[in-house]
């Protein structure tokens, strides 16, 4: 049983993505008519509070919805029981913010499969009531995106630090050349990037990447370019690249002992994707979901542990990689972002 004390924190954006489906994208000056709206809960940090939850962990989501009824009815669905999971969303720390929208999302879709979105950061971007970063003493791993103000992300990622919760960061929407030269990234243990991303990172701090293209690198040179940038970070910073269709890489950094003296090393791979049992539907949020669920892992393994930083295992990281996996390649055979993250008995099933 998990107790019913959190162990991840995700400080994140909570989003209503409202999908309008239209002919042909509106252009400037013209009123168009859209068949149909399909309103679905969305924002990285609601995102991968859920993958948390549905991973089988408690999270502690802290964020902000606007505090009219539509805000109150996005709080209460968040933390809405998930059949077969043991995880649950904690929304003491969702702020309801007054006089403020609910961030949104508006998305044109057109019939050709184009899109074009708007983004209101409403309550995400709205200034808080107390923006002190509070850190329980439970939680042992903290996830953050890049759709909040970067001042909160780097105060809660100090905060978390400080008090040796393993941080962990998507840089998505991605900062600019100069805010990456400038991160703390000797307070971050896990940076998590698609392979966009990575090139991205790549080529503001280590130099341009002679890679063929962002998605068509082998999983072999994405590792070379990921032990490059792991140097690049001071070897403090661990890299997990999601690579779609080919699954991930990862590089990490182990400390091993031997006659009583400890040497920090580093251990790289590669896991394919999990083959797919229906054909994709739709890859939205699967970044969120492989994030959420490798927070569950890991914070699963800590709690088993009695010392909060102990080693990870290659068979039990593997396995938590694997389980990841798993999880995406059944949100992508799915419609929507949370709408297509499975509960983690169905996810255990899958991965027999
Ligand atoms: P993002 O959504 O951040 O762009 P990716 O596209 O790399 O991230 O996808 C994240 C994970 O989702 C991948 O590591 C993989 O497990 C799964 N996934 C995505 N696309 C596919 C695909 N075409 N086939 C199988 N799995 C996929």
């Amino acid at each position: 049983m998990t107790s019913s004390r959190p162990s991840v924190l995700v400080r994140g954006s909570i989003n209503i993505d409202e999908f309008y489906s239209v002919q042909d994208i509106v252009r400037p000056g013209q009123t168009i008519a859209s068949r149909s709206l399909k309103k679905l809960l969305g924002g990285k940090g609601a995102n991968q509070a859920k993958a948390v939850a549905c991973a089988g962990a408690d999270v502690l989501l802290d964020g902000a919805v606007g505090g009219d009824d539509e805000g109150k009815s996005v709080k209460g669905k968040l933390c809405d029981y998930i059949e077969g999971s043991e995880g649950k969303i904690i929304g003491d720390r969702i702020v309801l913010a007054e006089g403020v929208s609910t961030g949104k999302a508006v998305i044109q879709l057109a019939d050709d499969g184009e899109n074009c979105i708007i983004i209101l950061g409403g309550a995400n971007t709205h200034p808080r009531p107390d923006p002190t970063p509070l850190i329980p003493d439970n939680i042992t791993h903290l996830l953050l995106a890049n759709e909040i103000p970067l001042d909160s992300t780097l105060s809660y990622l100090k905060a978390a630090h400080s008090r040796s919760a393993t941080t962990i960061f998507n840089p998505s929407p991605m900062l600019s050349a100069e805010a990456l030269r400038a991160f703390p990234f000797d307070q971050l243990e896990w940076l998590i990037v698609n392979q966009g991303e990575m090139s991205t990172i790549y080529d503001s701090l280590v130099g341009k990447t002679d890679s063929i293209s962002d998605s068509e690198d082998s999983p072999e040179k994405v590792i070379e370019n990921a032990l490059a940038l792991y140097k690049k970070l001071d070897c403090k910073t661990s890299i997990l690249c999601t690579l779609g269709g080919q699954g991930v890489i990862y590089v990490r950094s182990i400390s091993t002992t031997s006659s009583g003296t400890d040497t920090e090393n580093v251990e790289s791979g590669h896991l394919p994707a999990a083959k797919l049992l229906n054909p994709i539907k739709d890859t939205t949020g699967a970044g969120d979901c492989f994030m959420g669920t490798f927070a569950a892992g890991m914070a699963r393994l800590a709690k088993n542990n009695s010392e909060r930083k102990a080693e990870v295992s290659k068979e039990d990281f593997t396995d938590v990689l694997k389980t990841c996996l798993v999880a995406c390649s059944m949100c992508v055979e799915k419609e929507g972002a949370q709408d297509s993250y499975h509960p983690i008995s169905a996810v255990e099933e899958r991965k027999k």
